[in-house]
């Protein structure tokens, strides 16, 4: 399939509004570091044990926020630590979560950005042409590539 001039054109408006973002998202990246948890901050609502409570009616998402903090075990699986009251933790833990979706977003954004300039650069190969998929027969020489021999 060749690309047409309006889907390069396309690709190259694409691409610009990507840098647009990562840059924005470096900058974010780049700021002074904060201090912060180990892991994002993870809020939880939830019913309580009173049958009679309103968190017991249909639509209702019950109690909270309940916070937490997200942590990695030694065997590598997650759990999470409740963080009560205490709104130094939540607020650390919070800044890990800032941290955690601007560097999710950067890579997100390099994948992107790699697949679509890897696309504009490969429109310039020539299909069907004599170079093409050519394979070389054996025991044929190099042309100038085995320069050494
Ligand atoms: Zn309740």
């Amino acid at each position: 399939m060749s690309y047409g001039k309006r889907k390069i054109t396309g690709i190259r408006v694409k691409v610009n509004r990507l840098r647009g973002e990562r840059f924005k998202a470096e900058n974010r990246l780049m700021a002074q570091p904060k201090a912060m948890l180990g892991g994002p901050l993870i809020k939880m609502f939830g019913p309580c044990g009173n049958p009679n409570c309103r968190c017991k009616k249909k639509g209702n998402k019950g109690h909270g926020p309940y916070y937490y903090v997200q942590v990695k075990k030694p065997d590598g699986k997650y759990t999470h630590k409740y963080l009560g009251k205490d709104q130094n933790a939540i607020q650390l833990a919070s800044n890990y979560s800032e941290y955690l979706k601007n560097i999710t977003l950067l890579r997100r954004l390099n994948r992107e950005i790699d697949t679509l300039l890897n696309d504009l650069s490969r429109s310039g190969i020539k299909q069907g042409g004599k170079y093409h998929g050519q394979v070389k027969k054996s025991g044929e020489k190099h042309q100038g590539l085995d320069a050494k021999q």
